[in-house]
């Protein structure tokens, strides 16, 4: 038995119960903002789930960089980081300082300059030779860019769903989540690769990934190599 506020509906429902009609009644909005009203529902002679949910996700905008994570056979662990950083969301040492957690907020894989998601993806001395090493892999000549430059031209010249395209992202996330491990070990573990090792590291586990993919595997044979 359910002791809720008296007097009420929430009070004779379980609290599992409620949160279920609390979101029916949000979407019951999100319906009607997108011009479903009872009006309309009532003249609806065959409904579709997809009809539903392009009523819903219509509403919010799409996002540029979607392709990166939503499309993206990278390991789980290496979206995750992507997603984070392209939410600006990961624990860069400036944020920490802002929490309290850290006074010294100096980038620990170039020692030059203050870690900010910016500059250690991939303006910094080492995560921008790694991913210069990267590019030259694939025979991309051009020079590497800020991160709202990689992730903006990520998504307008590799957004496709040929085989090459998905091998970018997938690289990308691998750098990126390569990237961040090594800033960790090198103030947890107190371990230094240079930036070569780390190219060869991000080469060895796209190829692995790519492995479970016979469309990658193509692409994947003519780079059976290691960056320069
Ligand atoms: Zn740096």
């Amino acid at each position: 038995m359910y002791y809720g506020k008296q007097g009420t509906i929430w009070g004779i429902i379980p609290p599992q119960t409620s949160w279920m009609v609390k979101k029916i009644l949000q979407m019951h909005k999100v319906l009607k903002t997108s011009g479903w009203n009872e009006e309309y529902v009532k003249h609806i002679e065959k409904l579709s789930i997809k009809q539903l949910y392009k009523a819903i996700t219509e509403k919010y905008q799409k996002v540029e960089w979607r392709s990166l994570t939503c499309n993206n056979i990278a390991c789980p662990k290496w979206i995750f980081i992507l997603y984070l950083a392209l939410h600006s969301r990961l624990l860069i040492r400036d944020r920490l300082a802002t929490w309290g957690c850290v006074e010294d907020i100096e980038c620990v894989l170039c020692r030059n300059e203050d870690e900010i998601q910016n500059h250690l993806f991939f303006r910094c001395l080492f995560s921008s030779q790694v991913w210069q090493k990267i590019l030259r892999w694939r025979n991309i000549n051009r020079k590497v860019k800020g991160w709202e430059g990689e992730t903006s031209w990520a998504n307008t010249y590799c957004k496709g769903k040929q085989a090459k395209d998905e091998l970018y992202r997938m690289t990308l996330a691998a750098s990126v989540y390569l990237i961040w491990q090594e800033k960790n070990q090198r103030i947890f573990q107190k371990t230094v690769r240079t930036p070569a090792m780390l190219a060869k590291q991000v080469v060895q586990e796209v190829h692995m990934r790519g492995r479970a993919s016979i469309r990658l595997n193509c692409v994947l044979a003519t780079l059976n190599f290691y960056p320069e």
